[in-house]
């Protein structure tokens, strides 16, 4: 299975910033250690014209050059991180890994991941809660352009469904894709969480604050029922968030490790049991531990290997 990184373009934050900057690397190195079947990859530069295809080419602009400190310094902060060349080249690396993990993913292998990624607050104009560019917007939107017409028999374009389960809405791709029939959006959050002027997902799971693995499962089921009931997708975009996790910061849930895996083992095979190609990204992950946060992240590339196993095992 592939797998993109593009934590080694460190990103300068003053002494003190509460983003875990450092979960990143920890997941590399653990899944070096005791995952060989992932085969990591330096990812790929996002350019304009990819980023372009979910992103408005001036706020593109405005972040490469650094020119939104002055036009949009409202914008910068509530991005979260200090704008740095180093800030530019690793967004760009970040939405080139979902567009790598993608590319892998559809082109045969099945299942493919970012390492980082899941920026799912960034909007067609704006970034936010440290998101930058979005990923998972601008992954779809290049499958779409690649694989559009090699699918189906009346070269409809290609649907992709983006499965956001990280603990906070996803926003930015509810609003990027708030009117385009082909990319479904669904997400699951706590209702109470950031942000908490939510957009409108084509399926919103809102769940109560304290939310343990038994109701989530359950909510999770009925989502996907009506995604298949709603959409036939050709790719999912999967957003394993690691913040509904009981020891998360941020969170407000109270999912275990084995709930969370179990979540991720529901998806994945979701997606296998249609031969769906799906790519995952890390999306967010707070720990008060944040050991405990890579913990997570493990759990989900242990699945993940069994599928990408699986998709390998199949006859071309
Ligand atoms: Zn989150």
């Amino acid at each position: 299975m592939h797998a993109f990184y593009s934590d080694h373009y460190v990103l300068p934050l003053p002494q003190g910033h509460r983003f875990p900057m450092a979960k990143y690397r920890m997941l590399r190195d653990r899944v070096a250690q005791e995952l060989p079947q992932v085969q990591m990859l330096e990812a790929p530069r996002a350019s304009d014209g990819e980023l372009a295809l979910a992103h408005h080419p001036a706020y593109i602009r405005q972040i490469a050059d650094g020119s939104i400190q002055v036009l949009q310094p409202q914008a910068m902060r509530e991005i979260g991180f200090p704008w740095s060349d180093a800030m530019v080249e690793r967004s760009r690396r970040s939405a080139g890994a979902t567009v790598a993990a993608v590319r892998a993913a559809m082109g045969g292998q099945g299942i493919a991941a970012n390492m980082a990624g899941g920026t799912h607050h960034a909007t067609a104009d704006k970034g936010g809660g440290f998101c930058v560019f979005n990923d998972a917007a601008v992954a779809a939107r290049v499958a779409q352009a690649e694989w559009g017409r090699a699918h189906g028999p009346h070269r409809k374009p290609l649907k992709v469904a983006v499965v956001d389960l990280d603990v906070h809405q996803g926003n930015g791709t509810a609003q990027i894709f708030q009117s385009d029939a082909s990319v479904f959006t669904l997400s699951l959050h706590g209702e109470k969480n950031f942000p908490f002027r939510k957009e409108v997902s084509d399926l919103d799971v809102h769940l109560p604050d304290g939310c343990g693995d038994d109701a989530y499962m359950e909510a999770l089921e009925t989502a996907l029922d009506q995604l298949e009931r709603r959409f036939e997708p050709g790719l999912v975009i999967y957003l394993a968030g690691a913040d509904p996790f009981e020891g998360d910061r941020l969170g407000r849930l109270k999912l275990t490790f084995d709930g969370l895996q179990a979540r991720d083992r529901r998806v994945f095979d979701w997606a296998w049991q249609r031969r769906l190609p799906l790519a995952f990204a890390m999306a967010g992950g707070y720990g008060v531990q944040i050991e405990q946060t890579v913990q997570v992240q493990i759990n989900t590339y242990t699945v993940a290997v069994e599928y990408a196993r699986r998709w390998r095992a199949m006859p071309a």
